[in-house]
């Protein structure tokens, strides 16, 4: 189910035009608007989950798939020193778009990435 009102829907569903990292028939990859480092990028799932509770077992069970691919991708064109993988749930956890995504943040020596 797409949700109508939801950004990420459109960007994922290619309604909205984004710069796009990597894209199959369930996700797709983008950079962050807001990035907290060069290189911050977005796994979205195509179909609408508000949350983690909710992501369809399909996407889960090949989204740490797309990370890994995404993240070796990330830290080859970047040259970073480390990278976070993180996914936020609910408002005091931080997420503020409630279409589920993973965050993929580079790292650098001496960076003081938040998110
Ligand atoms: P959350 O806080 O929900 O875990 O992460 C939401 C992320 O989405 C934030 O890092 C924010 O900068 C990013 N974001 C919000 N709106 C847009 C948008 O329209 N396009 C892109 N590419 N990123 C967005
Ligand atoms: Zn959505």
């Amino acid at each position: 189910m797409k949700d109508p009102e939801c950004i990420f829907c459109k960007i994922a569903g290619g309604e909205i035009p984004s710069t796009t990292l990597y894209e199959d028939e369930d996700f797709r990859v983008i950079f962050d608007i807001s990035p907290a480092s060069f290189g911050h990028a977005l796994i979205l799932p195509k179909e609408h989950y508000a949350n983690v509770y909710e992501l369809g077992d399909n996407e889960a069970s090949k989204l740490f798939v797309v990370a890994k691919k995404v993240a070796a991708a990330i830290k080859e064109e970047t040259g970073c020193d480390g990278l976070n993988i993180l996914q936020n749930n609910g408002e005091i956890a931080g997420q503020t778009i409630f279409h589920f995504h993973t965050h993929i943040i580079p790292r650098y020596k001496g960076d003081s990435a938040t998110i």
